[in-house]
């Protein structure tokens, strides 16, 4: 660069690199769907996903290494939490995507192959609030990547004071992980609704509303088979959502080894879709992308050091379900 000072690019290349974590590997699924597994040291790693389609290409972002939260029928959840991801290694795999795709030659107003964020690969990103709203800053900067806020989404399990602080710091999209109709059963599958109950998450979502750069919130529905997916359980939550302004994604469950779930039957996903329809809901099915190689929804795995009591927990679990077999199916 010769449009800076050469005291200022002597300072730069003694105490600056440009660099994202380093890729360990690179797969590319059937369908385009491509993984890359990064290393972010000490033994964790973390994965992005980059989905192609027609007439956009949309890149989903990690945001912790492993995740603190547990839901139920989470690979991410099940390996517990290891720390939370630096700006750099955040923005470095929006950096690294468009770089490694090949769209990108810093020219202003050119193509990049990356037209979409989501915030939904590992981690819960409202648990690393400032570092992920500070990546997300420069992703919507007219000097960094210029996205449009509503081309930058975040997906949260409902930290419910954190999407407060989200409404007024960096209003992107927002999707909000629901996946139950009611509270017992949220309770069991994202446990942090034991601290922030479906109501209080639902008022947080017609607040964010008011600032967000689209009129809705999305609400994702994973479906579990014979857990979440009857016909009365979609009544229920036609109820339950009808004061907010939302679309419903269904999600199907993504299975990975020793979870415990299975995915719903196409017919049990097609009926749960139609009793929303019925209602007037918006409702759609996501596509499941870049299945066989584990880059779906909720199999993000790279190895993570987890630095919880969970390890153990998990482990005595194991045992406890050598000596009887069912334990092995509790979630
Ligand atoms: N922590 C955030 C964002 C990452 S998870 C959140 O929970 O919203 C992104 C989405 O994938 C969430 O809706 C999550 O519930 C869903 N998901 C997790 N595990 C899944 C699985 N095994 N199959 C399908 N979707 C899954
Ligand atoms: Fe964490 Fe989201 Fe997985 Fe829940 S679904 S364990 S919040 S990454």
């Amino acid at each position: 660069m010769t449009d800076i000072s050469r005291a200022l690019r002597e300072r730069l290349a003694a105490e600056a690199v440009i660099a994202g974590p380093p890729v360990v590997r690179d797969t590319i699924a059937a369908d385009g769907t491509r993984k890359w597994l990064m290393d972010v040291g000490t033994g964790n790693a973390i994965e992005t996903v980059f989905i192609p389609e027609t007439h956009r290409g949309t890149l989903c972002i990690s945001s912790q290494a492993g995740c603190a939260l547990e839901c139920s029928f989470c690979a991410t959840g099940r390996q517990g939490f290891n720390r939370n991801l630096g700006v750099a290694e955040i923005i470095g795999q929006l950096w690294w995507a468009n770089k490694c795709l090949g769209a990108y030659d810093g020219g202003r107003g050119e193509s990049r192959a990356v037209s979409n964020v989501v915030m939904m690969g590992m981690g819960e990103p409202l648990a690393n609030f400032d570092n992920v709203v500070t990546a997300m800053q420069l992703m919507l900067d007219d000097d960094a990547y210029g996205l449009s806020r509503r081309r930058v989404t975040l997906s949260t399990s409902g930290m419910v004071p954190a999407m407060d602080r989200l409404r007024d710091a960096c209003p992107v999209a927002l999707a909000v992980s629901l996946h139950a109709p009611n509270d017992a059963l949220r309770n069991e599958l994202v446990p942090i609704n034991r601290k922030y109950p479906i109501r209080e998450l639902l008022a947080a979502c017609t607040r964010y509303i008011e600032k967000a750069p689209r009129d809705f919130v999305t609400f994702e529905y994973v479906l579990l088979a014979g857990v979440n997916d009857s016909e009365a359980q979609a009544r229920e939550l036609v109820d339950t959502v009808a004061a907010v302004p939302c679309k419903v994604n269904l999600i199907p469950f993504n299975p990975f080894p020793g979870s415990g779930y299975a995915r719903s039957a196409p017919d049990a996903v097609a009926r749960f879709r139609e009793v929303l329809l019925r209602a007037g809901l918006v409702a759609t099915t996501r596509k499941t992308r870049g299945d066989d190689i584990a880059a779906a929804c909720g199999q993000l795995a790279g190895q993570v050091a987890d630095k919880t009591r969970r390890a153990q927990r998990r482990a005595t679990r194991a045992v406890a379900s050598a000596v009887d077999p069912a334990l092995e199916l509790a979630p």
